[in-house]
């Protein structure tokens, strides 16, 4: 009887204990703690469960609040506040976009780059129409043409991007994430107007995954192409070197934007 008392004393400091650090203790933004770690692990797993769960073509369209629900109420309590974090204290200097659903998505078919496929995407009808022009420009000029490997993603694919690079590659560090992955609302591939496009080249190469470095893709003759004559057809690198958002540089990254005649 008195070891069966110590041990339930035990579990219920423990349990108490969780639900403390969890629910009191700030999440410090350079190191999330072990039981912080934890939940954002379980997070990231039931965001990857629905996700999984849906037809492959639709995961980047996926709703906020359904990724949400997924969640029993201490993983949604804790994910409902790093969304609240003002990105600003994360570093992230951008603004917010939008978390309406762009009225007149166009779906792009699925495209083979390389060893892989860009998979379906999804873009504003605005945007894809000065995209297929300036393709038929560069494959006029120099016979080589980039392919959208990354064009629309909901406010709920950005949240699952974001507990999923948490996870993995930022090491829990709410900072580090924020360098790459924008919260929900923030992202400009979620801006039904602005909305920004990840090129690749016909190789697959993108300048990110796989390994790939920045440079990989800064230095395609598609690039160079872009660098010189995007802003013809309304598209504009939105994260240069040192930019002023606190953003990587992302040779790849550009949104689609009509600026006022200088
Ligand atoms: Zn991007």
């Amino acid at each position: 009887m008195h070891k069966f008392l110590i041990s339930v004393s035990a579990a219920v400091i423990i349990i108490l204990g969780f639900i403390a650090i969890l629910f009191f203790i700030k999440p410090d933004y350079n190191k999330l703690n072990f039981v912080q770690r934890f939940v954002a692990r379980q997070v990231s797993q039931k965001f990857d469960d629905l996700l999984n769960k849906m037809p492959k073509d639709r995961r980047t369209i996926v709703d906020f609040d359904t990724l949400m629900n997924s969640l029993n109420f201490y993983e949604k309590d804790f994910a409902q506040r790093i969304f609240e974090i003002d990105p600003k204290q994360l570093g992230f200097k951008g603004p917010f976009y939008s978390i309406d659903k762009p009225k007149d998505l166009i779906e792009v078919p699925s495209v083979k780059v390389g060893y892989r496929e860009t998979g379906i995407q999804f873009c504003p009808e605005h945007s894809y129409k000065d995209y297929l022009k300036m393709m038929n420009q560069m494959q006029k000029d120099i016979g080589k043409r980039l392919y959208i490997d990354s064009g629309y993603r909901s406010p709920g694919r950005q949240a699952y991007l974001f507990f999923h690079y948490l996870t993995s590659s930022a090491k829990y560090s709410l900072m580090e994430n924020a360098k790459w992955i924008a919260m929900p609302g923030y992202s400009q591939h979620g801006s039904p107007i602005n909305n920004a496009i990840d090129f690749c080249n016909e190789d697959g190469i993108n300048g990110f995954s796989d390994g790939q470095k920045q440079s990989d893709f800064e230095n395609l003759p598609e690039n160079k192409w872009m660098l010189q004559n995007a802003s013809k057809f309304n598209f504009y690198l939105s994260y240069p070197k040192d930019n002023q958002w606190g953003v990587a540089y992302e040779p790849w990254h550009w949104h689609w934007e009509i600026k006022s005649q200088q």
